[in-house]
């Protein structure tokens, strides 16, 4: 087995290297290092997970030791689809370089560009950031790209799915013809195929196999579930979750739920709460501090269960989660690879149950033939105990003012389901405004707040486009 001192890596890396514990490379580090090293552009295919962070943070804290930071130009740029990824490639840097003298700054969105300017007009090694906030910065003339000696793009089929190929090219544009390139992508669309050929130069491709997606160590299952009547389905399918949470017991440490749409991480979070549960959501709506401060307690334990979105929780590093709930199926069958790669990491036991409803049902197969198994189905835990009948839920247009309604002191009741039936699907692009003005809904201690209650208008759901044009 290949070591890390083989690697031809700084030897001040390779200290910060043994000081986080870790023995040896993963296969994409051991085939990504050396052509890296070697100033080659280097095509990754692999997944989070597999340790690609490190496959290009190693190498890039050895390259750059070697020089000196210029003002306004950094010299290396890190692009990553959301925040939370890239300040995890932040922190990775902060891990490995704690030897070697490197400045660095995050250009992402939610955090101040004032501090951020600062450390780029006096220069830095590293620029870790989105691409949109990139371009920001970059247009407000702060920025010069012309120094750029290294460029990596991270999940690449993530921008890709959240729309930011124009912006890569744009940026690959801005920089040297003579830079290097290091590309991760967990798979290879037509599209990032068409970008790896205009901007890679000869590529060392390495490709890993996808993690273990059928792992022993993580348990899988399905409740197939349909709801009494079609307008009563989505809070039914919040009472068969919080069924599923009950029947682990205290063997549900922790756990992510996963919704498909960020109404629904709003709602199902919300819900939770409501009965009693120590949940909170996070999606890309939701402020910077807010999502900072959802994670660092998911990450301490102080959070139980973190309600999310496939590109908030993307990528998100939290080694000991016990449980994954798909409260919805995903719509792409990659993304159940994501999702329930969450838990069971580095060899841990990890248990994951999805709630499938009859028009998901083909979307379940395009998952089973991705992971080339069939997941067990298990029982709905409500039908031996029928739930007590939740109230009707409230029509859309019998909220006459929800405003002077929410202002009104509430006593824990019943859930009511917005009405969720008549938002519109949109199943990739989340929706923008869902969150907006909610976030005083939460409080830490779990009671009701005031704010909509348990109302959520479909109106405000809709984004301003869908609102102007209805
Ligand atoms: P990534 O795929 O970059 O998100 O990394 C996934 C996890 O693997 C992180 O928790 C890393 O800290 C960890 N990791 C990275 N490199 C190694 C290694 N060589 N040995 C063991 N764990 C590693």
């Amino acid at each position: 087995m290949t070591k890390f001192s083989e690697l031809n890596l700084n030897p001040k890396v390779l200290k910060a290297i043994e000081e986080a514990g870790y023995e040896s490379p993963t296969p994409i580090q051991e085939g990504a290092i050396p052509p890296a090293l070697e100033g080659k552009d280097v095509l990754g295919i692999a997944q989070t997970g597999t340790g690609k962070t490190a496959g290009f943070v190693l190498p890039m804290i050895t390259l750059l030791a070697r020089g000196r930071a210029r003002a306004r130009m950094p010299r290396s740029l890190v692009l990553c689809p959301t925040r939370e990824l890239a300040a995890q490639v932040a922190e990775n840097f902060d891990t490995y370089s704690k030897h070697v003298k490197l400045t660095k700054a995050l250009l992402i969105g939610g955090v101040s560009f004032g501090e951020q300017d600062k450390l780029i007009d006096k220069g830095v090694d590293v620029l870790i950031a989105t691409p949109g906030r990139l371009l920001d910065h970059f247009e407000r003339g702060k920025l010069l790209l012309t120094g750029v000696q290294i460029m990596v793009v991270d999940e690449a089929d993530r921008m890709l799915d959240m729309g930011f190929i124009p912006d890569i090219e744009r940026i690959f544009s801005l920089t040297p013809f003579t830079r290097q390139t290091l590309f991760f992508s967990a798979t290879m669309a037509p599209e990032i195929e068409r970008i790896t050929n205009t901007f890679l130069s000869a590529p060392t491709r390495i490709e890993v196999a996808r993690q273990a997606t059928t792992g022993e160590n993580i348990t899988q299952s399905v409740v197939m579930f349909k709801g009494s009547r079609k307008d009563r389905e989505a809070s039914e399918k919040r009472n068969v979750l919080r069924a599923l949470i009950d029947a682990e017991g205290e063997k549900c440490t922790n756990a992510i739920i996963f919704c498909n749409r960020k109404t629904d991480v709003d709602i199902v979070s919300k819900s939770l709460k409501k009965y009693g549960y120590d949940a909170a959501p996070i999606h890309g709506d939701l402020d910077q501090s807010q999502r900072t401060r959802t994670l660092d307690g998911f990450r301490d334990g102080s959070l139980r269960f973190l309600v999310a979105s496939d590109v908030a929780a993307r990528g998100l590093d939290v080694p000991a989660v016990s449980h994954v709930f798909n409260f919805d199926v995903p719509g792409h069958a990659e993304d159940y690879v994501h999702r329930i790669g969450r838990t069971g990491r580095a060899g841990r036991d990890g248990t994951t149950m999805m709630i499938c409803v009859p028009r998901d049902e083909k979307n379940l197969a395009d998952i089973e033939r991705l992971v080339q198994r069939e997941i067990p189905r298990r029982d709905n835990p409500l039908k031996s105990a029928p739930p007590k009948a939740e109230p009707e839920p409230v029509k859309e247009e019998a909220v006459a003012k929800p405003e002077r309604r929410s202002r009104t002191p509430k006593k824990p009741e019943p859930e009511r389901a917005p009405a969720e039936a008549s938002i519109k699907e949109k199943p990739k692009n989340e929706y923008r405004s869902s969150s907006r003005g909610r976030s005083s809904n939460r409080d830490s201690g779990g009671n009701k707040v005031v704010g909509m209650g348990d109302h959520l208008p479909s109106f405000i759901a809709l984004s301003f486009e869908e609102r102007r044009a209805g």
